[in-house]
C-alpha cells in the first residue's frame, strides 16, 4: 500500500499514506495484513528517518508479535478491534516492557522498562503494533525538540525547521508518513503545538481521562497522553482506544468512558448549526497585545477559520478570560515546582546512569551534573526555588490561587459557549537555533496551549491553513471537561469544510 517518496519542495520529506481508519478497514477486509503494514513502516523509517530523526529506538520484535496475532484473528474471520493492526509510534517517555525508555536524557541511558504503561497495554490489547519510541525534548521540557540529548528532529514539511516540541519525534513520524498514528504527552502544549507546526491533528484530552500510569512524570497535575494523526477521525479512534478509568493512576477519572461513533465521524457531512463558539479575545489577533503576540499570517488563517465555522452554522461571540494572560508565568511556576520534585528520583541509584565517585553524595551530585541537560537543570533550579521556605507562598501559593481563578473562568465561559477557539501556536515552524538561546521566547510558544492544561480541559489542534512559505497553521478548539465527543465533531466538520475548499 506504499507510494514512492514524494518530494514536493527541496526541504520537504513526506510520503503519502492512507489514514489509520482506512488501513484498519483494509486489514479487516483482507486487502492487506498488519505484518505487511509493519514491514512497510520499517521500510519508510529506513529510507526517511536518517534525515528526519524521529525515532530513538525500534521495537520490531514486539511489533511483529502484535501484528501476527491480528493477522491470525483476521484470517480466522474474527471481528477486529478498533484500529487493530495499524502501526503506531510511542513517545520515548512511556514505558513498554523490555524496551529502552530514555526520555531523551543521558540520565536514563541504558534504562530498560520493567513494565507496560496502561496506554501500551491498551494499544497491544487492541492490536496496534508499536514500531518504535520517538525523540522528544529531554523529559518533555521544550517546544522545539532541540533539548534532546540524542539529536534534532527535523520538521518533514521543511527540514530546516523545528517540528515543535516536546513530542517532536511523534509529530514528525506521522507528518513524514512513516506511520499514521503516534502518541505524545502534553503538559503545556507538547502535542498541540507540534501538531500545529507539522500540519497534523493533535489532542490534549481531559486531565484524568487517559491513564498516566507508566508515563514518566514531568508535572503530574498537568501531564496527559494524547494522539497525533493526520485526520480527525483517526485521532478520535485512537483516543477511544487509550481513554478510560485506571485504578493504577490516582488522578484517573471514573467517568472517563468515551463511546465515540467513529464510523459516523468518518462519514462526515455534519454541520455546526446551533453551536456556540467563543472566540478568545486575549488571542483573537484584533486587540493590540494579541496582534503583537501572533504572526500576521496566523491571524489571517485564524480569521478565515472563523468564517468557515460561521458558514457551517455556528454562532460566534467574543469572550474574555483575563487570567489566561498570566498562563505562561503560572505554568512555569507550577510545572517547574512539580518537575523539581519528580526529577528527584534520578539519583544514580535507581535508574539509568551512575557517575563514578568515592562516596554517596559526590555520586548523586556527579550523576545529576552529568546526566541532566541545561534546560532540565534550569527547571529544577527554578522549581526548587519556587518551593523553598520563604518563597513558597509568594510563588507556588500564588500560582495555585491563579490556577483556581483560571479554572473558574473556564467553567463560567463554558456556561455561555460550547467551545472556545484561538490559534494553536503564535507562529509557524521556526528555524533551528532561532529561539534556543532565549528561553523566554521559547516559553511563549505555548501561550495559547497552556491554559487548557492549567484548567484540565480538553483541546484539539486541527490544520487551518499555511503561511507564505507553505508552513502549517493550526486552529485550537477547547471544550469543557470530558467534551471530547463534541470537540471531534466540531474539528471533523471544520476539517471537511476546509478540505473541500482547498
Ligand atoms: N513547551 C512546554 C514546556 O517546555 C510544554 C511541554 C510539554 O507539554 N511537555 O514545558
Amino acid at each position: 500500500m506504499s507510494a514512492p517518496a514524494t518530494t514536493v519542495a527541496p526541504n520537504r520529506v513526506v510520503q503519502q499514506q492512507a489514514s489509520a481508519w482506512e488501513l484498519a478497514q483494509a486489514i479487516q477486509n483482507g486487502q492487506t495484513t498488519s505484518l505487511e503494514l509493519v514491514e512497510d513502516a520499517y521500510e519508510r523509517i529506513a529510507t526517511m528517518d536518517g534525515t528526519i530523526g524521529a525515532f530513538l529506538s525500534l521495537t520490531k520484535e514486539k511489533a511483529i508479535e502484535t501484528a501476527s496475532q491480528v493477522d491470525a484473528d483476521a484470517k480466522a474471520g474474527k471481528p477486529l478491534k478498533l484500529l487493530a493492526g495499524v502501526p503506531i509510534a510511542l513517545k520515548d517517555n512511556m514505558n513498554m516492557t523490555g524496551t529502552k525508555t530514555t526520555c531523551a536524557s543521558k540520565i536514563l541511558k541504558g534504562y530498560v522498562s520493567p513494565y507496560n504503561a496502561t496506554v501500551v497495554e491498551k494499544l497491544v490489547a487492541n492490536g496496534l503494533p508499536v514500531v518504535g519510541k520517538t525523540n522528544l525534548d529531554e523529559f518533555a521540557m521544550g517546544s522545539s525538540n532541540e533539548n534532546s540529548a540524542y539529536g534534532l528532529v527535523k520538521n518533514p514539511v521543511d527540514i530546516e525547521r523545528v517540528p515543535g516540541g516536546s513530542s517532536g519525534g511523534s509529530a514528525a513520524a506521522v507528518a513524514a508518513g512513516m506511520v499514521s498514528l503516534s502518541l505524545g504527552s502534553d503538559t503545556g502544549g507538547s502535542i498541540r503545538q507540534p501538531a500545529s507546526l507539522c500540519g497534523l491533528v493533535g489532542v490534549k484530552p481531559t486531565y484524568g481521562s487517559v491513564s498516566r500510569f507508566g508515563l514518566v512524570a514531568f508535572a503530574s497535575s498537568l501531564d496527559q497522553i494524547g494522539p497525533f494523526a493526520r485526520t480527525v477521525t483517526d485521532a478520535a479512534a485512537l483516543y477511544q482506544v487509550i481513554a478510560g478509568h485506571d485504578e493504577r493512576d490516582a488522578t484517573s477519572r471514573a467517568d472517563a468512558t468515551p463511546t465515540l461513533d467513529i464510523a459516523a465521524l468518518a462519514a462526515g457531512g455534519e454541520d455546526l448549526k446551533g453551536l456556540r463558539v467563543g472566540v478568545l479575545q486575549e488571542l483573537d489577533g484584533i486587540s493590540g497585545d494579541s496582534k503583537k503576540a501572533l504572526q500576521p499570517e496566523t491571524i489571517e488563517a485564524f480569521h478565515k477559520g472563523l468564517d468557515t465555522l460561521k458558514a457551517l452554522g455556528a454562532t460566534l461571540t467574543t469572550v474574555s478570560l483575563p487570567s489566561t494572560q498570566y498562563s505562561v508565568p503560572i505554568y512555569y511556576i507550577l510545572a517547574t515546582a512539580e518537575a523539581s520534585s519528580n526529577l528527584g528520583r534520578y539519583d544514580g541509584v535507581r535508574y539509568g546512569h551512575r557517575a563514578d565517585a568515592a562516596n554517596l553524595h559526590p555520586m548523586y551530585r556527579a550523576t545529576r551534573a552529568e546526566g541532566f541537560g541545561p534546560e532540565v537543570k534550569r527547571r529544577i533550579l527554578l522549581g526548587t526555588f519556587c518551593l523553598s521556605a520563604g518563597y513558597y507562598d509568594a510563588f507556588y501559593g500564588k500560582a495555585q490561587q491563579a490556577r483556581r481563578l483560571m479554572t473558574r473562568e473556564f467553567a463560567e465561559t463554558f456556561a455561555k459557549v460550547d467551545v472556545l477557539v484561538c490559534p494553536t501556536s503564535p507562529c509557524t515552524a521556526f528555524k533551528f537555533g532561532e529561539k534556543s538561546s532565549d528561553p523566554l521566547a521559547m516559553y511563549l510558544s505555548d501561550i495559547a496551549t497552556i491554559p487548557a492544561n492549567i484548567a484540565g480541559v480538553p483541546a484539539i489542534s486541527v490544520p487551518c491553513g499555511v503561511d507564505a512559505l507553505g508552513l502549517p497553521i493550526g486552529l485550537q478548539i477547547t471544550g469543557p471537561h470530558l467534551s471530547e465527543a463534541q470537540l471531534f465533531h466540531v474539528a471533523r466538520a471544520f476539517e471537511a469544510a476546509t478540505a473541500s475548499r482547498a
